[in-house]
This record gives structure tokens, C-alpha cells and sequence, in this order.
């Protein structure tokens, strides 16, 4: 089978085609593997990430993309769920030990086994791959390969901040950075909590005025003040002075929740600032976000087909995947970047 594969970590500056295009077998399924025939996979930040050494594969060479839309092609002898033809979506979950605590608990994301679809096991860059059947996804009809691709990531973690967050209807939510995690949520929360007022905390006018257009009560800059007390707000800057702001803006009792795999070195001076009576007194939380748990996907791709959520869709040919990246790289955005392989 055709695959795009990663052979080592590097600089993208320095090297323009960090895939290759290489001919590997088709796998086989195992026990309670299903063989899937890969129609569409997701472009994601997280193999910028990958292919530059912040999240490294665990071994090389690798097949990237968590994101996967295909068809079931083939079933190992006990999988019970599937049956050929079925389609299915697979996401950054791959597997976990399922016996642990937080297996037991449905907080797989935090298993010690977790192992991330093209990080820790080949991915949809490629024509197949297997999966345990317990973690694939039945995807709503609504949505076509390609549309139903990019929800299984940004969609997915959103939506587990959101729970995180902890909101109730009502409640004051305010979103900082306003990427594609936090358009989603934004979305979701006027499906969800109707009489949640949201707030966007963001840089750049544009995001600040799509925000608006999406329904946001008020939209302002990273570190203004917010007219009213937030009673959660979801994080997604990779940065430090937005979270002292953040605090300052929170409710009493209310959540901030971090939704960022790393924060930069830049500016973590600014946490100098942070003073306790006025950004911590009086039981304020922080919560980080890791992964995704099952549940996160399953119940976020059928809200998504119920509110509906579409997504905007920039296809290429699994050929161009280096292509895909640098664009996203260059922050060269039309719509979510999907490699069609059909
Ligand atoms: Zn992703
Ligand atoms: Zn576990």
C-alpha cells in the first residue's frame, strides 16, 4: 500500500518534504483488529509537532494522521462490532490498557498505556490501517468522509474542555485564543447552553470579529478585562500572560481550563505576576486538558451532526501531504486540510 511516512524528526525550515512516499504491506487485523480502508485523513497542527520533535513518534519510521474516515475492509477473528463496509472514524486514541483506574473510570486519555494514532501506531497517511474495534467511531450520515475527518480532533478536545470547564446553562464562559478548538466550542456552547453568555479573549481583530459573527456577547484582546466575572474560560494560547489574565478575569469558585499540550518559555516571567488574593483566593481551579477519551468523540461527532457543525474542507491528494503541512505551517488556511485517498 501507498503511505506518506516520517523516517526521522527535522526541521521544516530546513527540510521542505519530511514525508516520503513509500510502498509498505497491508497490515493484518488481529483478535479484535478491524482492517480499514482509508478514504480521507485529517492535516493536524500535532504532526507539525510530531515531524519537529515536540511530540515524537515513539519509533520510526512512522505513518502520521489521527484523523481517519475509511471503510471496513476486513475483521481479526473476535471483533464483534463491525462488519465489512462499515464506516468508521478513527482519532488521536489509539488504544489504552483498558484495566487501570482511569480505564475503569472512562478516563482513558489519562491511562499510563495511552497510545496516540500516528505517534504510537501507523496512522491514516496511508491507504490502510488496523484499529481495535472498541476504538473506532460510528460516523452520523450527515456528514461525508471528508467533512467528518477534521471533527475528530479539534471537535473531539474541544468538546472534553468544555466538560472540563464545567459550565452550567447560564454561566459566563470566556474563550482565550480563538482557533479552531475554541470556533467549535463556541459553536457547541450556543447548541448547548443557550443562556451561556460567551466572552473571546483574542490577538488579532479578524478572530475577534468572527467571534462576534458566531455568536460571542463581547470580544476584546488577550489581556483586556472582561465587563462581566467569568465563571469558567477554556485556554488555548500557547502562552503565559494569558492565563494571569485570564485569572484576573474568573469568577469566584469558577475554572480555568488549559487546553494547550505545551506552554512556550517566552514570556513565563509574567507568572511573577501573579498575585494570590486576586488570582487564586476564594477556590479559583486550573485544569489542564490531555487527550481525548472515547467518550469525547463519540458524543462530540453526534452533538456536531445534531447542531449541525460542517466543516469548510481543503482536499489534496495523499501525495501532497508534505504540501498540506507546510501550508498549515504558513498558517496558509482555507478550511481544514484533508488528504483524500479515494
Ligand atoms: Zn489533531
Ligand atoms: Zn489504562
Amino acid at each position: 500500500m501507498k503511505a506518506m511516512v516520517l523516517n526521522d524528526i527535522c526541521d521544516l525550515k530546513k527540510n521542505r518534504s519530511p514525508l516520503q512516499l513509500k510502498d509498505l504491506p497491508v497490515p493484518t487485523p488481529r483478535e479484535k483488529d478491524i482492517l480499514v480502508k482509508i478514504s480521507v485523513c485529517g492535516v493536524c497542527h500535532t504532526e507539525l509537532d510530531e515531524i519537529e520533535g515536540r511530540t515524537p513518534p515513539s519509533r520510526f519510521p512512522m505513518v502520521l494522521g489521527h484523523q481517519v474516515v475509511g471503510r471496513v475492509q476486513e475483521t481479526g477473528p473476535h471483533v464483534s462490532r463491525y462488519k465489512a463496509g462499515d464506516r468508521v472514524g478513527i482519532a488521536w486514541i489509539y488504544s489504552a490498557c483498558g484495566s487501570c483506574t482511569f480505564c475503569r473510570q472512562g478516563r482513558e486519555n489519562l491511562c499510563k498505556a495511552f497510545r496516540a494514532t500516528g505517534r504510537d501506531a501507523h496512522g491514516g497517511y496511508a491507504e490502510y490501517m488496523t484499529v481495535l474495534e472498541d476504538f473506532a467511531f460510528k460516523i452520523p450520515d450527515v456528514f461525508n468522509d471528508s467533512q467528518a475527518a477534521p471533527l475528530l480532533c479539534a471537535g473531539a478536545i474541544g468538546y472534553r474542555s468544555l466538560r472540563l470547564a464545567n459550565i452550567k446553562d447560564g454561566q459566563n464562559l470566556g474563550l482565550t485564543g480563538f482557533g479552531a478548538s475554541a470556533h467549535l466550542v463556541l459553536k457547541m456552547v450556543r447548541h448547548k447552553y443557550p443562556d451561556t453568555k460567551v466572552f473571546v479573549f483574542a490577538r488579532s481583530e479578524k478572530e475577534r470579529d468572527f467571534a462576534l459573527e458566531l455568536g460571542a456577547i463581547w470580544a476584546g484582546d488577550t489581556e483586556d478585562i472582561s465587563p462581566e466575572k467569568l465563571d469558567g474560560i477554556i485556554d488555548t494560547t500557547p502562552a503565559w500572560k494569558p492565563v494571569v489574565a485570564a485569572l484576573s478575569n474568573l469568577n469566584v469558585g469558577g475554572r480555568l481550563v488549559i487546553n494547550a499540550i505545551r506552554k512556550e518559555d517566552r514570556d513565563k516571567d509574567y507568572l511573577m505576576k501573579l498575585d494570590y488574593p486576586e488570582h487564586l483566593w476564594l477556590e479559583k481551579e486550573i485544569k489542564s486538558v490531555a487527550n481525548v477519551a472515547r467518550n469525547d468523540v463519540s458524543e462530540f461527532i453526534n452533538l456536531a451532526a445534531q447542531i449541525p457543525i460542517i466543516p469548510e474542507i481543503q482536499e489534496y491528494p495523499l501525495e501532497s501531504a508534505n504540501e498540506a503541512l507546510l501550508e498549515l505551517k504558513d498558517r496558509k488556511i482555507r478550511g481544514a486540510k484533508v488528504l483524500n485517498l479515494s
